[in-house]
Protein backbone atom coordinates (compact mmCIF):
# COMPACT_ATOMS: atom_id res chain seq x y z
CA UNK A 1 0.00 0.00 0.00
CA UNK A 2 1.01 3.65 -0.88
CA UNK A 3 0.42 6.30 1.13
CA UNK A 4 0.37 9.31 -0.90
CA UNK A 5 -0.13 12.88 0.37
CA UNK A 6 -0.79 15.71 -1.28
CA UNK A 7 1.31 18.63 -1.37
CA UNK A 8 -0.12 21.54 -0.68
CA UNK A 9 0.99 24.61 -3.68
CA UNK A 10 1.78 28.15 -2.23
CA UNK A 11 -0.09 30.55 -3.55
CA UNK A 12 1.42 33.33 -5.80
CA UNK A 13 2.21 35.64 -3.22
CA UNK A 14 4.26 38.41 -2.55
CA UNK A 15 5.34 38.62 0.57
CA UNK A 16 5.83 35.37 2.30
CA UNK A 17 6.04 31.58 1.09
CA UNK A 18 5.08 28.43 3.52
CA UNK A 19 8.02 25.53 4.37
CA UNK A 20 7.71 22.54 2.38
CA UNK A 21 4.51 23.55 -0.08
CA UNK A 22 5.42 23.66 -3.98
CA UNK A 23 6.22 26.62 -5.76
CA UNK A 24 3.02 27.80 -8.18
CA UNK A 25 5.19 27.11 -11.34
CA UNK A 26 7.63 24.30 -12.37
CA UNK A 27 10.96 25.65 -13.85
CA UNK A 28 10.55 26.74 -17.07
CA UNK A 29 10.97 29.78 -19.96
CA UNK A 30 11.37 32.21 -16.38
CA UNK A 31 11.68 29.91 -13.77
CA UNK A 32 14.56 28.23 -12.34
CA UNK A 33 15.28 26.98 -8.91
CA UNK A 34 18.25 26.01 -6.86
CA UNK A 35 18.96 24.99 -3.45
CA UNK A 36 22.43 26.21 -3.22
CA UNK A 37 23.85 29.78 -3.23
CA UNK A 38 26.83 29.28 -5.32
CA UNK A 39 26.61 32.52 -7.43
CA UNK A 40 29.84 32.52 -9.86
CA UNK A 41 31.80 29.54 -10.90
CA UNK A 42 34.80 30.39 -8.78
CA UNK A 43 32.41 29.62 -5.79
CA UNK A 44 31.58 26.48 -6.73
CA UNK A 45 33.77 23.77 -4.37
CA UNK A 46 36.12 21.49 -6.61
CA UNK A 47 35.14 18.87 -5.19
CA UNK A 48 31.75 19.39 -6.57
CA UNK A 49 33.58 19.77 -10.22
CA UNK A 50 36.40 16.93 -10.47
CA UNK A 51 36.36 13.82 -12.55
CA UNK A 52 33.99 15.12 -15.11
CA UNK A 53 31.30 15.10 -12.97
CA UNK A 54 30.25 18.19 -11.87
CA UNK A 55 27.14 17.91 -9.15
CA UNK A 56 26.62 21.71 -8.89
CA UNK A 57 26.47 24.49 -11.74
CA UNK A 58 26.79 28.10 -10.65
CA UNK A 59 23.60 30.59 -10.46
CA UNK A 60 25.39 32.61 -13.18
CA UNK A 61 24.41 30.31 -15.99
CA UNK A 62 21.15 30.74 -15.24
CA UNK A 63 20.78 34.69 -14.49
CA UNK A 64 23.07 34.90 -17.84
CA UNK A 65 20.64 32.97 -20.15
CA UNK A 66 17.48 34.93 -18.00
CA UNK A 67 19.24 38.20 -19.35
CA UNK A 68 19.62 37.07 -22.44
CA UNK A 69 16.07 36.10 -23.34
CA UNK A 70 13.54 38.32 -24.45
CA UNK A 71 11.05 37.50 -21.24
CA UNK A 72 13.65 38.18 -18.45
CA UNK A 73 13.12 35.66 -15.77
CA UNK A 74 14.07 34.47 -11.83
CA UNK A 75 16.19 32.50 -10.28
CA UNK A 76 14.55 30.71 -7.01
CA UNK A 77 17.14 29.95 -4.34
CA UNK A 78 16.12 27.98 -1.26
CA UNK A 79 13.98 25.83 -3.31
CA UNK A 80 14.40 22.32 -4.76
CA UNK A 81 14.67 21.00 -8.72
CA UNK A 82 10.99 19.63 -7.79
CA UNK A 83 9.65 22.78 -6.37
CA UNK A 84 9.64 22.37 -2.82
CA UNK A 85 10.02 25.52 -0.51
CA UNK A 86 12.62 24.79 1.76
CA UNK A 87 14.39 27.95 2.31
CA UNK A 88 17.52 29.10 3.19
CA UNK A 89 18.18 30.13 6.71
CA UNK A 90 20.10 33.40 6.41
CA UNK A 91 21.38 36.39 8.34
CA UNK A 92 20.86 39.80 7.62
CA UNK A 93 25.09 39.66 7.02
CA UNK A 94 24.25 36.54 4.57
CA UNK A 95 21.91 38.38 2.87
CA UNK A 96 24.42 41.17 2.23
CA UNK A 97 26.96 38.75 0.95
CA UNK A 98 24.52 37.59 -1.45
CA UNK A 99 23.91 40.78 -2.68
CA UNK A 100 27.37 41.80 -2.70
CA UNK A 101 28.42 38.60 -4.56
CA UNK A 102 25.06 39.28 -7.26
CA UNK A 103 26.89 43.25 -7.91
CA UNK A 104 30.14 41.88 -8.23
CA UNK A 105 29.18 39.17 -10.22
CA UNK A 106 27.21 41.80 -12.74
CA UNK A 107 30.06 43.73 -13.28
CA UNK A 108 31.83 40.80 -14.07
CA UNK A 109 29.93 39.85 -17.57
CA UNK A 110 30.37 41.94 -20.67
CA UNK A 111 29.11 44.26 -21.33
CA UNK A 112 28.65 44.88 -17.87
CA UNK A 113 24.99 44.49 -16.46
CA UNK A 114 23.43 47.87 -15.77
CA UNK A 115 21.47 47.74 -11.95
CA UNK A 116 18.12 48.57 -13.64
CA UNK A 117 18.24 44.85 -15.39
CA UNK A 118 18.31 43.31 -12.02
CA UNK A 119 16.84 42.78 -8.64
CA UNK A 120 17.46 40.66 -5.35
CA UNK A 121 14.53 40.02 -3.28
CA UNK A 122 14.53 37.86 0.37
CA UNK A 123 11.13 36.56 0.51
CA UNK A 124 10.90 34.78 4.21
CA UNK A 125 9.56 31.25 4.09
CA UNK A 126 7.14 30.99 7.68
CA UNK A 127 6.16 27.37 9.10
CA UNK A 128 3.62 25.56 7.40
CA UNK A 129 1.33 26.21 9.92
CA UNK A 130 1.59 29.59 10.67
CA UNK A 131 -1.29 31.82 10.87
CA UNK A 132 -1.64 34.42 8.92
CA UNK A 133 -1.19 36.69 11.70
CA UNK A 134 2.23 35.14 12.07
CA UNK A 135 3.14 35.42 8.71
CA UNK A 136 2.58 38.88 9.08
CA UNK A 137 4.95 39.43 12.33
CA UNK A 138 7.75 37.37 10.44
CA UNK A 139 7.19 39.32 7.69
CA UNK A 140 7.55 42.79 9.31
CA UNK A 141 10.45 42.03 11.61
CA UNK A 142 12.69 41.36 8.47
CA UNK A 143 11.38 44.09 7.04
CA UNK A 144 12.46 45.92 9.94
CA UNK A 145 15.77 43.94 10.23
CA UNK A 146 16.89 45.31 6.63
CA UNK A 147 16.89 48.86 8.40
CA UNK A 148 19.15 47.65 10.73
CA UNK A 149 22.83 50.04 10.86
CA UNK A 150 25.20 47.19 12.70
CA UNK A 151 28.04 48.33 12.13
CA UNK A 152 29.51 45.20 11.31
CA UNK A 153 27.43 45.58 7.92
CA UNK A 154 29.68 48.53 6.71
CA UNK A 155 32.64 48.07 8.12
CA UNK A 156 33.60 43.89 7.40
CA UNK A 157 33.45 43.51 3.91
CA UNK A 158 32.30 40.19 1.77
CA UNK A 159 34.25 37.71 0.35
CA UNK A 160 33.83 37.08 -3.41
CA UNK A 161 34.26 34.53 -6.20
CA UNK A 162 35.95 31.90 -3.52
CA UNK A 163 34.18 28.74 -1.79
CA UNK A 164 36.09 29.59 1.13
CA UNK A 165 33.74 30.71 4.13
CA UNK A 166 33.35 34.03 4.79
CA UNK A 167 33.08 35.84 8.49
CA UNK A 168 29.18 35.77 7.95
CA UNK A 169 28.74 32.20 7.71
CA UNK A 170 26.71 31.06 10.34
CA UNK A 171 29.97 28.45 12.61
CA UNK A 172 31.63 32.07 12.47
CA UNK A 173 28.98 34.83 13.00
CA UNK A 174 27.77 32.51 15.92
CA UNK A 175 30.60 33.28 18.13
CA UNK A 176 29.31 37.15 17.68
CA UNK A 177 25.63 36.38 17.36
CA UNK A 178 23.23 33.69 18.81
CA UNK A 179 19.68 34.34 17.72
CA UNK A 180 17.99 31.65 15.18
CA UNK A 181 18.55 32.80 11.49
CA UNK A 182 14.74 33.26 9.41
CA UNK A 183 14.07 31.15 6.80
CA UNK A 184 14.07 32.78 3.13
CA UNK A 185 13.70 32.15 -0.56
CA UNK A 186 15.94 34.56 -2.57
CA UNK A 187 14.65 35.45 -5.83
CA UNK A 188 17.30 36.93 -8.31
CA UNK A 189 14.67 38.67 -11.00
CA UNK A 190 16.19 39.56 -14.50
CA UNK A 191 14.04 42.09 -15.87
CA UNK A 192 13.39 42.18 -19.41
CA UNK A 193 15.07 44.54 -21.83
CA UNK A 194 13.54 48.12 -22.16
CA UNK A 195 14.84 49.87 -24.61
CA UNK A 196 13.26 52.99 -23.73
CA UNK A 197 15.18 53.14 -19.92
CA UNK A 198 18.18 50.90 -20.93
CA UNK A 199 20.97 52.05 -23.28
CA UNK A 200 24.21 50.19 -24.43
CA UNK A 201 26.38 51.85 -27.08
CA UNK A 202 29.17 49.41 -27.99
CA UNK A 203 28.66 48.14 -31.29
CA UNK A 204 24.99 48.77 -32.53
CA UNK A 205 25.26 52.86 -31.46
CA UNK A 206 21.94 53.57 -33.91
CA UNK A 207 19.89 50.38 -32.83
CA UNK A 208 19.28 49.94 -29.03
CA UNK A 209 18.23 46.47 -28.65
CA UNK A 210 18.93 43.91 -26.11
CA UNK A 211 23.16 42.96 -26.03
CA UNK A 212 24.32 39.36 -26.04
CA UNK A 213 26.25 39.38 -22.14
CA UNK A 214 28.83 37.04 -21.96
CA UNK A 215 29.24 35.67 -18.07
CA UNK A 216 32.45 35.47 -16.24
CA UNK A 217 33.54 31.74 -17.59
CA UNK A 218 33.08 34.11 -21.25
CA UNK A 219 30.25 32.23 -22.27
CA UNK A 220 26.88 33.23 -23.43
CA UNK A 221 24.02 30.87 -22.55
CA UNK A 222 20.52 31.05 -24.12
CA UNK A 223 17.16 30.09 -22.35
CA UNK A 224 14.99 27.53 -23.63
CA UNK A 225 12.04 25.77 -21.94
CA UNK A 226 13.64 24.65 -18.52
CA UNK A 227 17.35 24.83 -19.60
CA UNK A 228 20.03 26.98 -19.73
CA UNK A 229 21.84 26.39 -23.59
CA UNK A 230 25.36 27.21 -24.85
CA UNK A 231 24.90 29.48 -27.64
CA UNK A 232 28.08 30.08 -30.29
CA UNK A 233 29.24 32.96 -32.04
CA UNK A 234 27.03 32.14 -35.06
CA UNK A 235 23.88 31.74 -32.94
CA UNK A 236 24.37 34.81 -31.76
CA UNK A 237 25.35 36.98 -34.98
CA UNK A 238 22.01 34.92 -36.09
CA UNK A 239 19.87 36.60 -33.12
CA UNK A 240 21.45 39.70 -33.15
CA UNK A 241 20.49 40.01 -36.94
CA UNK A 242 16.78 39.09 -36.51
CA UNK A 243 16.86 42.01 -33.71
CA UNK A 244 18.40 44.25 -36.09
CA UNK A 245 16.13 43.68 -38.78
CA UNK A 246 13.11 43.75 -36.05
CA UNK A 247 14.41 47.29 -35.08
CA UNK A 248 14.48 48.33 -38.84
CA UNK A 249 11.05 47.14 -39.99
CA UNK A 250 9.41 48.61 -37.22
CA UNK A 251 11.15 51.56 -38.23
CA UNK A 252 10.31 51.46 -41.90
CA UNK A 253 6.51 50.95 -40.97
CA UNK A 254 6.05 53.67 -39.12
CA UNK A 255 7.88 55.81 -41.90
CA UNK A 256 5.00 54.32 -44.34
CA UNK A 257 2.66 54.59 -42.13
CA UNK A 258 3.14 58.96 -41.56
CA UNK A 259 3.72 59.14 -45.81
CA UNK A 260 0.55 57.36 -45.91
CA UNK A 261 -1.25 60.09 -43.68
CA UNK A 262 0.67 63.03 -45.55
CA UNK A 263 -0.66 61.72 -48.94
CA UNK A 264 -4.35 61.64 -47.80
ZN1 LIG B 1 30.11 37.29 3.65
Amino acid sequence: MTNITTKRISKQCNFYYRKGDLMPYEEDLKHEFKRHTSMAVEDLPPWTQEYGSRTKRSISRSINAFLNSELGGTVYLGVSDAGVINGLKLSLFQKDHLRVNLDNLMRRYKPPVSPERYQIHFVPVVPSDASEADAIRIFSKVQKEELSSDERRWQNGHLCQTYENCWCIPERQSLYDSTPFQDYVAEIELKPWDPEKMKWNYVTPNVNIQPFYSNEEGNVFIRTLASNVLCDDQEIVKRTRRKVAQFYNLRINSIKEQIKQLES
